[in-house]
């Protein structure tokens, strides 16, 4: 199953070095979840070649421009493509204000439905969920409510092995039952164990997206055992005090979090302007966790 997420822009609030502000894209079997909206996130989508159709979901972490800014020309767009298909965006509440008022004052009547679902900066909640995926939010420490999202993938059912339906003549009608772990029963009355006939699935996989924060031992908790995480590093450690007075996180801040978390991957973004070059910045966070990486834009990262 395909799970993954593509970086549209990786900068911080000030443009600079041709990065983007803050957007991805969680692919998660052909189903589309964008996170953060920052300006020009629907440009970005035309250069990396991002479906626009299969984009249903959009969440907002919290209400800085750099995170939003890319919205209201998004939605407009989506309009002039002709969408029909409802749209929701998951956000904290005046979000929705905003949205209403530009498009009252600019007489703009959307062809599509937007659902609005109002998320929370206190504790933790499922705000989606579907067959194959759940996805949470959880709370951030920065100047605005913030909140990260954590995309948690359901376990699968177990595999049949394909010979077994062969040996067994199992029925077309009764692998589904099978693949939930039922026994099979041959015509004689005899039961083939389950076990022998499937073996176990994947682990189920998760995905955490720590917008903008400070350093929090409580953030650890919350993206404990992911298989990849994203964590903002907007500073290197060097320029510590002035991480923690804006609220923001450092390389080795944000490294010790995947370290304590033990979480597989992580991804590094919200880049400070005043870094042309990242490359220290990643050595600072690979110094100790290794797997970390730059959210570099257009990069596709593997969620395993
Ligand atoms: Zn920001
Ligand atoms: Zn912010």
């Amino acid at each position: 199953m395909q799970f993954d997420v593509t970086i549209l822009g990786s900068n911080g609030a000030v443009a600079a070095h041709n990065r983007y502000p803050s957007s991805q894209i969680v692919n998660y079997n052909g189903r589309h979840f964008m996170v953060d909206c920052g300006e020009g996130s629907q440009f970005r989508m035309n250069t990396f070649g991002v479906k626009w159709s299969k984009l249903d979901h959009i969440f907002i972490s919290h209400l800085h421009g750099d995170h939003y800014y890319g919205l209201i020309g998004l939605l407009t767009t989506f309009n002039l493509h002709w969408r029909e298909t409802e749209l929701n965006i998951y956000c904290p509440p005046p979000l929705e204000e905003i949205i209403k008022l530009n498009f009252k004052h600019s007489k703009t009547e959307l062809r599509y439905q937007i659902k609005f679902r109002h998320t929370r900066a206190e504790g933790t909640e499922t705000i989606y969920e579907d067959e194959l995926l759940s996805i949470h939010t959880f709370p951030l420490l920065h100047r605005l409510p913030t909140t990260g999202f954590l995309f948690k993938e359901k376990q699968h059912h177990r595999k049949i092995i394909p010979s077994k339906i062969e040996e067994y003549q199992i029925p077309y009608e009764l692998i589904k039952k099978i693949k939930r772990g039922e026994d099979f029963v041959l015509p004689t009355g005899h039961i083939i164990s389950n076990a022998e006939l499937t073996t176990a699935p994947s682990p189920p996989r998760s995905y955490a997206y720590c917008s903008d924060t400070s350093f929090s031992i409580e953030t650890v908790n919350y993206v404990s055992g992911v298989n990849l995480l994203y964590h903002e590093a907007t500073f290197m450690e060097e320029h510590a005090v002035r991480a923690a007075e804006t609220y923001h996180t450092t390389s080795v801040q944000a490294a010790q979090v995947a370290e304590q978390a033990k979480a597989g991957q992580l991804l590094l973004g919200h880049f400070s302007a005043r870094y042309d070059n990242l490359e220290p910045l990643a050595k600072e966070s690979q110094s100790i966790f290794p797997n970390s990486h730059l959210a570099v834009e257009g990069k596709t990262f593997q969620v395993v």
